[in-house]
């Protein structure tokens, strides 16, 4: 089955076709049991988009058997890390082809301003393929010798098959971010979108097929998380799982793991992130930068920094200037193929529920609203960007993942102090440290408890740096070297000469 769009918008015009069944050893297959069906939703006005096909756990099975089928004969070490390489090459020339229609897609489904995604968004997902392309030949072991009567050396070997696991904030993104280094390194992949936002990861799978990616390397069974997704981790025959979601989920996907056959576990969870601005900042900059850390991706990022610290000699000054951002950008609000447009919807209408109920929840534990929060226009899933003043350490806006549009400003006086607060979260993905001075940039990177802190920015995502959380916000790396430790396991050789 198929699902056409035409795009006629005065950023966008073109037809995209996109496959809506599961797609296991390289076909696309209606699910055995007859499946779900799952609607997906356009964030800006509510209406279905288009409705695909869900599997289950016996299409989940079926994918295990094609992956590890492809993994023995196909791919895995039968294939030269060259020969993996270039195919990916060729995967990363066809997402370079098909930009624009992949952040038509994904403007569509997730409701993201199309112009940004096409000019970043698209240009870091090619870059994510490239870069594990070129790893590809480049996993080895070590020769270890102990002993003139005896040598050891290493291997770097694959899993096997892995499971994938995405949510919906980046599906376009966290697709290549499971599929290219799990594919460079040899694995094979049985892979889940969200349900809510699994049309790149459709229009991907043709693609996939196009960079001759054999039959069986990746499988795409889409469903929802207590049938498909549990099943994945569930599964006896998975190898090795890499989940990308909340650290609720992550904690159901441990436990899966421990209940089945203890398959290695990667797991990229949710975030409290805070941003400390000093009081030697160059205002406008960290204005800048502390927006774009809250407000990128209407707030649907897992490093939003949704804390804000400022030192209170530049208090007042910032609270203006920031607030006068926040107000651009409500006017700059509007459906993704508008011109113009940089702040969209939330994703569906029980996150836009979740986001408005924070905010009820910060008001009446007594926080102030500086601007925003409230919905914006009348249909759809629109929330403006939203200030706090007056939070306390101990509210629910201060303590839990928001995933939206709202953060709370609070003022602090010493470094002692702010990094108490900072590190008073279960949390630990990523910290924002916007100051002049050296000495202390680097005296808070090391004592904020975060895997990934950013001095004197707030979202650069580098694709050559590893990145993940400490505390509840997961366990292992994606990206950089460290995500090829990720998807191999060492096999050490002792030989006795
Ligand atoms: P979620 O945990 O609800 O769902 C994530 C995925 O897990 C979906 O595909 C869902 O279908 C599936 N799932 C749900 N229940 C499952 C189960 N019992 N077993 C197996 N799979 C199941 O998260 P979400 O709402 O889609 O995404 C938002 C969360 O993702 C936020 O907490 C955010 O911080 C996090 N996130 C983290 C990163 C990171 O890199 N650390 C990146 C993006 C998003």
């Amino acid at each position: 089955k198929t699902y056409t769009q035409n795009f006629n918008t005065t950023v966008y015009q073109g037809t995209i076709t996109v496959k809506t069944g599961l797609f296991i050893d390289g076909r696309w297959v209606d699910p055995v049991k007859g499946g779900d069906s799952i609607d997906v939703v356009d964030p800006t006005n509510g209406r279905i988009i288009t409705t695909i096909q869900g599997g289950g756990p016996q299409d989940v099975d079926i994918a295990v058997k094609a992956a590890r089928k492809a993994f023995k004969t196909s791919w895995g070490l039968k294939v030269p890390g060259s020969e993996r390489g270039r195919i990916l090459n060729k995967f990363g020339d066809l997402l370079e082809k098909h930009a624009e229609e992949l952040a038509a897609l994904e403007a569509l489904n997730v409701g993201k301003p199309f112009i940004p995604t096409k000019l970043f968004e698209l240009r870091s997902v090619v870059q994510v393929v490239r870069y594990y392309a070129g790893w590809a030949d480049k996993v080895h072991g070590k020769t270890i010798e102990t002993n003139e009567k005896k040598l050891a050396y290493t291997r770097h070997e694959p899993y096997g098959v892995v499971g994938a696991i995405i949510p919906w904030n980046a599906p376009l993104m966290s697709t290549v971010l499971k599929i290219a280094p799990v594919l460079a390194t040899g694995n094979t992949v049985v892979f889940k979108p969200s349900e809510l936002t699994p049309l790149t990861a459709l229009f991907i799978a043709d693609l996939l097929n196009d960079a001759e990616v054999p039959p069986g390397v990746v499988n795409v069974v889409n469903g929802y998380g207590p049938t498909v997704g549990s099943a994945i981790a569930l599964h006896p025959n998975v190898d090795k799982i890499t989940f990308t979601g909340s650290t609720l989920t992550g904690r159901k996907i441990l436990k899966a793991s421990a209940e089945s056959n203890l398959k290695g576990v990667t797991l990229e969870l949710g975030g409290k992130s805070p941003t400390i601005i000093f009081d030697d900042v160059v205002l406008d900059q960290a204005i800048k930068w502390a927006a774009l850390g809250i407000f990128s991706n209407m707030g649907q990022i897992c490093t939003a920094g949704s804390r804000i610290y400022v030192q209170e000699a530049v208090y007042d000054k910032f609270l203006k200037g920031f607030t006068a951002y926040a107000e651009d950008l409500t006017k700059a609000t509007g459906p993704p193929f508008e011109q113009g447009s940089r702040h969209g919807p939330q994703i569906s209408k029980i996150q836009f529920d979740r986001v408005m109920s924070f905010i009820s929840s910060g008001k009446s534990e007594g926080a102030k609203i500086r601007i925003g929060g409230e919905r914006y226009g009348e249909e759809g899933y629109f929330i403006k960007p939203t200030v706090f003043v007056d939070a306390k350490p101990s509210m629910k806006i201060m303590q839990e993942e928001i995933f939206g549009p709202v953060c709370s400003i609070v003022k602090f006086k010493t470094e002692e102090e702010v990094i108490e607060w900072a590190n008073n979260t279960t949390y630990g993905l990523a910290a924002n440290v916007l100051t002049e001075n050296s000495a202390r940039a680097i005296r808070m990177a090391h004592a904020l408890e975060a895997g990934v802190i950013y001095v004197n920015n707030t979202i650069s995502g580098e694709i050559n740096v590893p990145f993940g959380g400490y505390k509840q916000s997961g366990m292992g790396r994606e990206m950089g070297e460290e995500a090829l430790a990720t998807y191999t396991q060492v096999k050490a050789v002792h030989i006795n000469i």
